[in-house]
């Protein structure tokens, strides 16, 4: 069995130990919090302090990171390189490489595995982009995000003065997929490519027209996208908006010969975004145990994991069903 750490439960943590009850070979030895652990209730699993993670070196195969991207896990993942062969699901691109280097020099000097970034984009998706800049070099390639709703961009609704509560969903535009598919997607604008459906919960006697115009027009997060504003009340948002469903595609369009063309497409529809995560991040949680019993050290990516070492089946069943 390998025993797995979760470090951190909130959706993720939750999205792991589900995960982890659909193998056979893993099982949740410890969940640990930076809160009281009276006050956290998993499926099952035993809650204990973060402050105590190192009574659980010795008891734990590997620690999957679940803190949040903005803050937790630059700290939490060299922390935690320090005592377990780790794994996380950073996902601010543009910091990945300080990251790296980071986790790496805590792994290095821990003589751990630490694997960062896991998860659908990053994780699946990345996979994806470079299988196709590999296998298609004369090439395009597009990601699409949605149907899926952007806790980062609900938040920023929350924070608008008169919002009780939101839900923000971020869409494809079809024909925008289709161009991608079939054609050149190169020069689609950003407004082009998705659009932004929100679900606002107004405070009464809110200016609904005021709150919808300062919605429109927040930069970066909404001024670039054709955005619709729908009021709904607390109820409807409860009853019809409660999900964390998301996914998305990577299309690479390549040509072989002049003329010919070849398109590869990988999909996702989830429905719930930290599960499907959760379930990624355990199979990764897998492949670190095996590729740290061969001994290897330090920061690693997905690029670095192999399909043999990411499932629980045996290179002899691989070969004989799957290949
Ligand atoms: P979250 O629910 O906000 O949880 C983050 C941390 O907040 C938890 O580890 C937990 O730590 C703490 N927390 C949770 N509930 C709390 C509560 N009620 N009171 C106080 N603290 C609480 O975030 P999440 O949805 O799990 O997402 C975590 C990260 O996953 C995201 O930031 C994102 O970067 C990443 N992610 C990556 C991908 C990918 O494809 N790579 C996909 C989805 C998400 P403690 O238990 O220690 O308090």
């Amino acid at each position: 069995m390998i025993r797995v750490v979760i470090n951190g439960y909130g959706n993720l943590g939750r999205g792991v130990e589900q995960a982890v009850s659909k193998t056979e070979d893993m099982e949740v030895a410890v969940v640990l919090t930076r809160r009281d652990p009276a006050g956290v209730t998993t499926l099952g699993a035993p809650v204990a302090h973060l402050d105590d993670a190192a009574d659980w070196a010795d008891k734990a195969d590997v620690c999957i990171n679940c803190g949040g991207s903005a803050t937790d896990l630059i700290e939490q993942t060299p922390a935690a390189a320090a005592l377990f062969h780790t794994v996380d699901s950073f996902d601010t691109h543009a910091r990945i490489p300080e990251h790296f280097a980071a986790v790496d020099a805590a792994a290095q000097a821990a003589g751990h595995l630490t694997l960062i970034s896991a998860g659908w984009d990053p994780g699946l998706f990345s996979m994806l982009r470079v299988l196709g800049d590999a296998v298609l070099p004369d090439g395009e390639t597009t990601t699409f995000w949605g149907p899926g709703v952007s806790q980062g961009h609900s938040d920023a609704l929350r924070r608008i003065d008169g919002v009780l509560d939101a839900k923000q969903y971020t869409l494809p535009v079809a024909s925008a997929v289709e161009q991608a598919k079939t054609g050149s997607a190169a020069g689609l604008t950003t407004r082009e490519k998705h659009t932004r459906e929100c679900y606002v919960v107004a405070a009464e006697g809110a200016d609904r027209a005021a709150i919808e115009a300062e919605i429109k027009a927040m930069p970066y997060y909404f001024a670039d996208y054709d955005t619709t504003v729908t009021f709904v009340t607390a109820e409807e948002l409860a009853a019809g908006h409660s999900g964390i469903p998301h996914g998305g595609q990577v299309i690479r369009r390549g040509a072989t010969s002049e003329g010919v063309h070849a398109t590869i497409g990988f999909e996702l529809a989830l429905g719930s975004n930290p599960e499907f995560t959760g379930a990624v991040l355990v199979a990764v949680a897998r492949a670190v145990v095996r590729m740290a019993e061969r001994g290897e050290v330090g920061a690693r990516t997905v690029f670095d994991v192999t399909l043999a070492d990411l499932s629980p089946r045996s290179p002899e069943e691989l070969r004989a069903s799957f290949l």
